[in-house]
């Protein structure tokens, strides 16, 4: 990964984007795609939409969600602390702790999410798993007026968004989910673009709203209307303690893109995927899913009259935490195999299975 990429990574970690809050990344991703697609367009749900070559037989797209799971202020108390509901699937005991930004109206609000400290637990209380209600943030207003002076309702929460890079080329940060794939789409649309004039039509959209029912792919799918789609999220790492490998599978870190199988993936696209991952000495790690796939992979294949859709994933430990870790390299040579395999979609493409 060039420092110019890795910077580019960096700062979508780092802009904050709850589902239905996105406009802080999407705003990133017209200025990184303003550079190398024939058009850029952002649709009224949020979703951003570059497109190159748009004439050509085959129409391709290339999904990657920039939403990042969060939370939302629901109510403030007398003495100005703040509860929150969850934007998408948190496990509370990962909010205990934590430092967490409100992004209000006049801007970013810092704060801490609590609760009761052990000593003052209750023996009851300190075998039941803590649920969101019994947790708030505490931005250290002196009561409910002090604390809705700079905070609304509504507002949206992430948890600190600072990546922390770790030894061997890993990364630690709370929203790889799925920043990290969007970084692999936008760049594998340079790559593909930077490459020579391309075979196919070639799209790319910055998805919104998959963390909470995959919406972003659903209306974009329907706008692109493309022959063949891929979607690049990531997926659970087995390589870490207590996780049952017979169970869940064998995923680890650097090992490669992780290309998926299963009904909701097209053959032909799997075949395509490890063919040029093959030309291009590409390792490449099989996934396995025997149902409708919980990402954008699932709206997508059945857009319209149906989409030869395939899913790249990058593996990640630690999913939905403020500690998720993936492997840069990972996410270079995958963005590497997308770029291959755009390349690689020459004329009209019969798809059927
Ligand atoms: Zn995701």
């Amino acid at each position: 990964m060039d420092s110019q990429a890795r910077e580019f990574l960096f700062r979508l970690l780092e802009t904050p984007s709850p589902s239905g809050y996105e406009q802080p990344v999407q705003t990133l991703v017209r200025d990184y795609l303003g550079r190398c697609a024939d058009s850029v367009t952002t649709d009224s749900h949020g979703n951003v939409i570059g497109a190159k070559n748009t004439g050509a037989a085959t129409r391709m797209m290339l999904a990657g969600h920039c939403d990042q799971i969060g939370l939302i202020v629901q109510y403030v108390d007398g003495d100005g602390y703040i509860s929150v509901q969850p934007i998408g699937g948190w496990d509370p005991i990962q909010l205990i702790g934590a430092r967490v930004t409100i992004w209000s109206a006049t801007g970013p609000v810092p704060g801490v999410m609590s609760r009761k400290p052990i000593h003052l637990l209750t023996d009851e209380e300190r075998k039941q798993v803590p649920k969101m209600k019994d947790l708030w943030i505490d931005i250290g207003a002196t009561d409910k007026a002090d604390c809705e002076g700079v905070v609304r309702v509504g507002d949206c929460v992430t948890v600190e968004l600072r990546a922390q890079e770790l030894r061997n080329g890993r990364c630690a940060a709370v929203a790889m989910d799925d920043k990290i794939g969007l970084w692999v789409v936008l760049e594998a649309f340079r790559r593909a673009v930077a490459a020579g004039p391309l075979p196919c039509a070639l799209f790319v959209a910055s998805t919104v709203q998959e963390e909470i029912g995959l919406r972003g792919a659903q209306t974009s799918g329907h706008a692109v209307d493309p022959h063949v789609a891929i979607a690049v999220d990531v997926t659970h790492a087995t390589d870490c303690p207590t996780i049952d490998k017979k169970a869940e599978g064998d995923i680890a870190l650097g090992r490669g893109p992780v290309v998926y199988r299963g009904p909701n993936m097209s053959p032909r696209v799997v075949d395509r995927l490890l063919a040029a991952a093959a030309k291009h000495s590409i390792p490449v790690q099989l996934g396995a899913s025997g149902r409708a796939q919980p990402n954008d992979a699932n709206p997508l294949q059945t857009t319209r009259s149906g989409v030869a859709t395939g899913l790249v994933s990058v593996a990640n430990r630690y999913m939905h935490s403020a500690v998720e870790v993936v492997s840069l390299d990972d996410a270079d040579r995958s963005a590497d195999l997308l770029a291959a395999f755009v390349r690689g979609l020459e004329g009209a493409i019969d798809w059927a299975p």
